[in-house]
């Protein structure tokens, strides 16, 4: 975090900011306009509306109003954009900025936050270039006063990417690409089981006019067996290719086809391919009857999930903390994120370089395409391609033995990352060993090879279909464990699974020189809901809890909306507030209680006290507090619940809602199953050269912004507190600060 909120606190007195967002609508927006406004005032500016998009700065009067803290309730949960969108003409003229910059000065406005696609963000660094010969221009004219020119002389300026496209270069997710990809998911969960029960092809349409990352994450998430992006465009002859890859991939076992068609894929020579092609190839290759589905708006529409609330609400909050506290004025700049970081790019540079993949793509350059889209899009097609192009394992085929194991509570990817794991391993050559029960069944010998169709409908199941225990073997029990590794034969593990699953590589790491058996390479693989694990940022399965403890939310919500209510729920997470913080940040809760934040009596007054004023004074009706299991000891949710109650005094009611484990039992979103695709694909590659150059290291595969890469089990779990197991300095802690700042209204 680049600004901490404390210091940001009414410090801006005096500064006005407008937000505005314009073009193509996205979930998420909602987020980050409540963000800018609430982070304005929370720092004692004014902030201001711009209805409309760039419109309303033209139209002036009604187009720019000022907001208050309430026009922020209510809106974090929403799709769409509260304050309107549009696509302006008149703004790209120069009378058009004359005049949007004259309403601007007029209301003091000199600093400036857009939300939207590149067209916007580039007319947006156009008027920053262009303001100070407007001011000049507009003092000339006499439309604004030499006092008013000198006092708003450049305008200070921030963008946030709105567009489903995910094609903002340098940023790994724009806002409201999550959110697409869960419509995406259900539509592919659905259309996948009902192609099945019917030995049916489907062909899907995808948005994307010049990005296929919605086609492909679909394709990958959904699987599918065709893809056509439009950085990707298909060989000559690719009619016949994709018949013959649906024939094996039915040979292969596979009941349902799916061909996923982004909506700008073309040919070779640039003629547009269209899904009545494709299902005209498919019906006579194939002879069998063929669906097509276009998913259409319903990818922008619903409601926005738990990633596209809570990292727009941290971008909104940075972008505006950053045009409030800097002193120099600097260059515009996008603000998106990178993993777990914030990252600033110029205007400048970033949306023509942004614009350029398209003239890239005109130009035929796909290598330098491919390059721009970055390493996450180049390995989750590479993927893609592997898995859809079996049959090319013979020639390959060793005499290794990898095994695959599960550890720690169960997680939502669990089997996600089994599937990918055994389909990676066996296309590149190895026999995957599926181990029952985990350590406890492998030191009974409860283990049997996997062939490509065992795992078919794992992919995208929740649970785990080899089991798992939260057993961390002690060290009698590892000569059985040796034993039976020596037995199978095993060459390789790859430990898919939480704490335990760290923990027990710990422990082999620390014995193995006294057992054969366990000197062979191992792979950490993190799949835990409360994302507390070494060596990464994210878990797989974090994200599948996040989601379902902000839709929890929601219900409560609307449960509680013709009551005054307070409210505690509990989340899961043991000793890590990942979800409780950030389930908080995105369901928009008051207060969270956190592990690493100790609760007090006195904490406990000052909430209580702030309650029941603000249930007094500012018309509140519902107040909502999520506290992690183990927030406290003797503060439980429901001692909790108690003191709320009985200090209200009757203002409201108090209820509580304990979540429980249907947190671990939800279906992998899409982010997690990108996670869990990503993350084993690199444990096997490890695992495969560790064994090819004998080396025994024990290894942890992560992410670290949005990069995959591994660290030693020893160094990994050094950064870990391993009494309360979780990392000793999370990424996320500070966004305790971000929540302060913009759920609590101004005294
Ligand atoms: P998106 O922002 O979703 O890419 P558009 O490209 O249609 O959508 O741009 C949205 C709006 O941004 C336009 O209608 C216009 O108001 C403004 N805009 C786009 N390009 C420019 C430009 N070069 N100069 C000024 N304004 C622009």
């Amino acid at each position: 975090m680049h600004v901490k909120a404390e210091e940001l606190r009414g410090s801006a007195t005096g500064k006005s900011i407008g937000v505005l967002t314009s073009g193509g609508d996205a979930q998420g927006m909602n987020a980050a306009i409540r963000a800018v406004m609430r982070t304005a005032l929370f720092a004692g500016a004014t902030p201001y509306a711009i209805r409309e998009g760039y419109q309303g700065m033209i139209d002036g009067g009604d187009g720019i109003t000022q907001l208050a803290w309430e026009d922020g309730s209510g809106i974090l949960g929403k799709g769409g954009t509260a304050i309107g969108t549009f696509r302006c003409k008149e703004f790209t003229t120069r009378e058009g900025q004359l005049t949007a910059a004259g309403n601007l000065v007029e209301k003091g406005i000199d600093r400036l936050i857009v939300i939207g696609g590149d067209g916007s963000l580039a007319g947006l660094n156009e008027f920053h270039e262009n303001w100070p010969d407007l001011i000049t221009e507009l003092t000339e004219q006499n439309k604004i006063t030499t006092d008013q020119a000198n006092a708003h002389p450049r305008l200070m300026c921030a963008g946030l990417m709105g567009s489903i496209d995910n094609d903002l270069v340098g940023t790994d997710m724009t806002i409201g690409v999550d959110s697409a990809l869960h419509r995406i998911r259900d539509a592919m969960d659905a259309i996948s089981s009902t192609a099945a029960s019917h030995q049916r092809c489907f062909v899907v349409e995808i948005m994307g006019r010049n990005c296929g990352y919605l086609a492909l994450a679909a394709a990958l998430c959904g699987g599918g067996d065709y893809l056509l992006i439009p950085e990707v465009p298909p060989e000559d002859g690719w009619e016949q290719a994709m018949c013959d890859q649906l024939t094996r991939s039915r040979q292969a076992g596979h009941k349902d086809s799916i061909v996923v068609v982004a909506e700008g894929a073309k040919t070779r020579d640039g003629e547009p391919i269209t899904t009545d092609h494709v299902r005209e190839v498919i019906e006579e290759g194939l002879n069998e009857e063929v669906r097509v589905t276009i998913l259409g708006h319903v990818q922008r529409g619903g409601t926005p999930s738990a990633y596209d609330r809570w990292a727009p609400t941290w971008l909104g909050f940075e972008a505006t903390a950053h045009l409030l506290t800097s002193t120099d004025i600097q260059p515009p700049e996008v603000f998106g994120l990178r993993g777990e970081q914030i990252v600033r790019l110029p205007l400048a540079t970033a949306i023509p370089e942004t614009r350029s993949v398209t003239t890239l793509i005109k130009e035929g350059q796909y290598d330098h395409v491919l390059d721009k889209r970055g390493t996450e899009y180049r390995s989750l097609l590479g993927v893609f391609n592997e898995l859809t192009t079996p049959h090319r394992t013979e020639s390959k085929k060793t005499d290794k033995r990898i095994g695959i194991i599960h550890a720690g509570a169960l997680a939502p990817g669990m089997n996600t990352a089994a599937s990918m794991a055994t389909w990676l391993g066996i296309s590149r050559g190895f026999q995957m060993i599926g181990i029952n029960d985990s350590f406890v069944g492998l030191a009974e010998g409860r283990l049997q090879e996997l062939v490509w169709k065992d795992v078919d409908g794992w992919a995208y199941e929740a649970g785990a279909a080899l089991g798992t225990r939260r057993h961390t073997p002690v060290v009698e029990e590892l000569y059985a464990i040796s034993r039976s590794l020596e037995t199978a034969k095993i060459d390789a593990l790859v430990i898919i699974g939480g704490w335990t699953g760290y923990q027990t590589a710990s422990l082999i790491d620390a014995e193995r020189s006294r057992y054969p058996g366990l000197q062979i390479p191992i792979v950490c693989v993190p799949v835990a809901i409360d994302n507390n694990l070494p060596g990464t940022v994210m878990a797989v399965g974090a994200d599948a809890a996040l989601n379902h403890v902000v839709e929890s939310i929601d219900q409560v919500r609307m449960s509680a909306s013709a009551n005054r209510r307070c409210f505690v729920i509990e989340t899961m997470g043991r000793n890590s507030g990942f979800l409780a913080l950030l389930g908080g940040l995105a369901g928009g809760a008051e207060q969270v209680y956190l592990p690493e934040k100790p609760i007090t009596m006195e904490s406990l007054g000052q909430d209580i006290t702030w309650i029941k004023k603000s249930f007094d004074d500012n018309g509140r009706s519902f107040f909502l507090a999520v506290r992690n299991e183990n927030a406290s000891k003797n503060y439980t949710t429901d001692t909790i619940a108690h003191l709320l109650d009985e200090e209200g005094g009757g203002r409201y009611d108090t209820r509580t809602l304990i979540i429980g484990h249907t947190q671990q039992g939800v279906t992998p979103t899409p982010a997690d199953r990108l996670l869990a695709t990503r993350l084993t694909e690199a444990a096997i590659t490890q695992v495969a050269n560790q064994i090819n150059t004998h080396d025994t290291s024990i290894m942890c595969v992560g992410t670290s912004r949005n990069a995959i890469g591994f660290t030693h089990i020893d160094q990994a779990m050094a950064a870990m507190d391993n009494d309360a197991q979780r990392p000793q300095d999370p990424w996320w802690l500070p966004l305790k600060g971000v929540l302060d700042s913009l759920n609590r209204e101004p005294a």
